[in-house]
């Protein structure tokens, strides 16, 4: 679904990815981990076009769409994405939020856009919150509201961006658990996380950034069971 091949980004002298070759097929999790300032973030945000690249090349279903004549709006509209600040919009009912997108950039009719709507937000029992502004939610829920938003429009890929960082810890559980119902589902899915048990319980394969490169990267039991870079064991001594 998602390749990235000599992937390089720069702010001045400050190499922030370093050559990252990465591919993510159909119905695959995978969780990217590493430090804080690694390079996670970046890597989604080329993925997604919101980060111009340097050097390398991305293709999404076999299509460069890192070159620039590419029309970035018709690419994002084919992804799936959630930061770790649940961003909904809070002057739109929690209905419109998971439509929005289904309406103004898909064109779907409002009845059929509602309906599967209702349908997403009673997947997380959500229901009654339809016409609920987000700031009558909890962050969870909130949480939760922002990935079925981003899954509304049937994406190719979902890139989640360590989501339940910004939560209290009562509230990640219930954010996991959904993205653990969509990895199931077959949803495609790229994340950075720092929860490494879910990493390991959930991805079927792992990444391990160190100073934008990838150090090593395998399935995700084998990973954590048995890291062969030295890089690797020591930041999962830190982690674990
Ligand atoms: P974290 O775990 O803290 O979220 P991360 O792995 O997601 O970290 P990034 O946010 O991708 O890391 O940042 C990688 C590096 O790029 C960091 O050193 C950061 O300071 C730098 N960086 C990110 N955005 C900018 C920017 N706009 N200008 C300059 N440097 C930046
Ligand atoms: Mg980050």
């Amino acid at each position: 679904v998602l390749a990235l091949s000599g992937v390089r980004r720069a702010y001045g002298e400050h190499v922030v990815l370093d050559g990252v070759d990465l591919e993510v097929r159909a119905h695959e999790v995978v969780a990217l981990i590493g430090a804080s300032g690694s390079g996670k973030s970046t890597l989604l945000r080329t993925a997604n076009l919101l980060e111009p690249i340097d050097d390398g090349v991305i293709r999404l279903a076999g299509r460069d769409i890192s070159d620039p004549r590419v029309d970035a709006d018709a690419v994002r509209a084919r992804i799936g994405a959630v930061f770790q600040h649940y961003n909904l919009f809070p002057h739109l009912s929690v209905l419109d939020n998971v439509t929005l997108a289904s309406r103004l950039v898909h064109r779907t009719p409002k009845a059929e856009a509602e309906r599967r709507g209702q349908e997403l937000l009673a997947s997380i029992g959500l229901a009654d919150f339809a016409r609920a502004y987000p700031d009558r939610l909890s962050g969870g829920q909130q949480q939760r509201v922002a990935i079925v938003r981003a899954i509304a429009t049937g994406p190719e890929l979902l890139l989640l961006d360590e989501v339940t960082s910004a939560l209290d810890p009562e509230l990640v559980g219930e954010v996991l658990a959904l993205v653990r119902s969509l990895a199931d589902g077959g949803t495609t899915i790229l994340m950075a996380t720092h929860e490494m048990a879910f990493a390991r319980d959930v991805a079927d394969r792992v990444v391990f950034l160190d100073g934008g490169r990838i150090v090593e990267q395998g399935p995700s039991r084998q990973f954590f069971a048995a890291p062969r870079e030295e890089r690797t064991r020591a930041f999962l001594a830190r982690v674990l």
